[in-house]
């Protein structure tokens, strides 16, 4: 429990917080490296210095109880560490000097800390933790987010945890998607210094440039063939004002979809800038319940799924899940299955109108399952629960391979569990693709009412006449809907 850092609002593992120090970091942040190291006026967060080099442990513990008198209780002290390249195993690191703890006997010096933290090492209780080298891991997505996920599960929840040394602006979103609260600028700097302009869309030389894709006060007032003119040092404080820009502008702009619940979305895009930020989402993916406990089971804003990625998106897993597990269905002998619409919930679109009016006082003897990619299958009655209300994908006709694959595991193993008496599909193109390999799977059989299009007066007379004909046959129990209220997804 710490009383320096409080979380505002969250998106996944990513979240908007605040260190209360002696000027409020809104967070996700970047820290500037220069400030880290001032000791004489120290600002909100302070680097203390590590072991490597020439400090002894009472210097730097000299040093932490100076700032601490100097700054009093506003600025947050990382304490002296001694960090190791994340390739070094944990047990080459034996003799490490560690620094315990400040001076407590004052009661003015119990201010906010920050410590470094390694996998598998104790570590002191602190208000910020430090991802050790985690510069290092910059490429390696699967290390990265294995070292992300064990460092989380080890410290308490409302602790700050910060990357050093790797923020970039086209990646700034995925790290705040993963759960990291606080970056710096050394990268940025670094960058600069090496004629190198970064922006949101990936990094550029500036040998390269024609125009500066940013309007910024430094790129504005300039081009870069003027900028290429310059000394050495001029130019490199040009772009560091630029770079500095361009990560405090990426900043806000994920802060921003973190408020409106839109990161994913967002991240699902950016990420293609560099394939191990791709990897990162995918890999993510796969941590299951790392993401599912932290994503809300209910948004108010649209889910898009525009990429193949949202097939493994946690809210689409979750209700394929849910419809599987926890859903029973209305004790009916008539399965309906129909396409999606575009227009949600999918009952009030301009074919779904059409179908309904054709079942006509039929339907209460009809259980209805819609179709759709990426939710897999969609009961009737689940039609206004999120995200079944909420999504939007793009409708090009063509399904992919992953798609149809999909879908047809979700109704396979829905139609594994619940039999019916009678299924009717009143479907075309790839969705009757799905319905016929899923029928010849389970060898069971489907009445197809539709050709080409579904809304003619042909199909539609013919699935009007189908499910007559199925609730007057002699051997057809009238249960009807009415009498199934109350089952309902939990
Ligand atoms: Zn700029």
């Amino acid at each position: 429990m710490t009383r320096y850092f409080e979380i505002e609002q969250r998106d996944g593992a990513a979240r908007i917080g605040k260190l209360l120090l002696s000027s409020e970091l809104l967070t996700p942040c970047i820290l500037n490296t220069a400030e880290l190291g001032n000791f004489e006026s120290p600002g909100p967060v302070v680097d203390a210095g590590s072991f490597w080099g020439t400090k002894s442990q009472a210097e730097l513990e000299a040093r932490v109880n100076r700032i601490r008198e100097k700054a009093g209780n506003g600025t947050l002290i990382l304490l002296p560490h001694q960090a190791y390249p994340p390739a070094i195993p944990a047990e080459s690191v034996g003799k490490e000097k560690t620094f315990t703890s400040i001076n407590s006997e004052k009661p003015e010096n119990e201010g906010p800390t920050g410590s470094l933290l390694r996998k598998g090492r104790k570590f002191e209780k602190t208000d910020l933790y430090v991802i050790e080298g985690a510069g290092n891991l910059e490429n390696n997505a699967r290390r990265f987010l294995k070292t992300v996920i064990d460092l989380k599960s080890q410290i308490p929840p409302d602790t700050a945890l910060y990357a050093p040394n790797l923020a970039l602006p086209e990646n700034i979103a995925m790290l705040a998607y993963l759960g990291i609260d606080i970056l710096d600028d050394t990268r940025a700097e670094i960058a600069a210094y090496s004629d190198i302009y970064l922006t949101a869309a990936g990094s550029f030389y500036l040998d390269s440039l024609t125009e500066f894709p940013c309007r910024c006060r430094v790129c504005a007032a300039t081009r870069p063939a003027e900028v290429r003119k310059l000394s050495k040092i001029e130019r490199s404080k040009l772009i560091s004002a630029h770079n500095r820009d361009a990560l405090e502008a990426e900043l806000s702009l994920v802060r921003e979809k973190i408020r409106a619940g839109a990161l994913r979305e967002y991240v699902e895009g950016q990420c293609r800038v560099r394939p191990w930020l791709t990897a990162l989402l995918r890999l993510g993916d796969f941590e299951y319940s790392y993401l599912e406990e932290r994503v809300p089971a209910f948004r108010q804003n649209q889910l898009l799924a525009d990429t193949s990625e949202a097939l493994s998106r946690i809210e689409v897993v979750r209700f394929a899940q849910r419809v599987q597990e926890r859903y029973t269905p209305p004790d009916l002998d008539i399965l309906l299955l129909l396409p999606c619409a575009a227009r949600k919930p999918y009952s009030t679109s301009q074919s779904h109108q059409k179908f309904i009016l054709a079942l006509g006082k039929y339907r209460k003897f009809i259980h209805e399952v819609i179709l759709t990619s990426p939710l897999g299958i969609v009961p009737r009655e689940l039609e206004l629960t999120y995200p079944a209300s909420h999504y939007d994908t793009a409708v090009t006709g063509h399904w992919d391979e992953e798609e149809k694959a999909w879908v047809s595991g979700c109704l396979e193993a829905y139609l594994s569990k619940y039999r019916y008496k009678a299924v009717v599909a009143h479907v075309e193109g790839a969705y009757r693709e799905i319905c016929e390999r899923v029928a010849s799977k389970l060898g069971i059989e489907i009445v197809y009412t539709a050709r080409e299009s579904l809304v003619s007066m042909e199909a539609l007379s013919n699935l009007k006449n189908t499910v007559e004909s199925l609730c007057t046959a002699e051997n057809f129990s009238k249960k009807s809907l009415n009498a199934e209220e109350g089952k309902r997804i939990s």
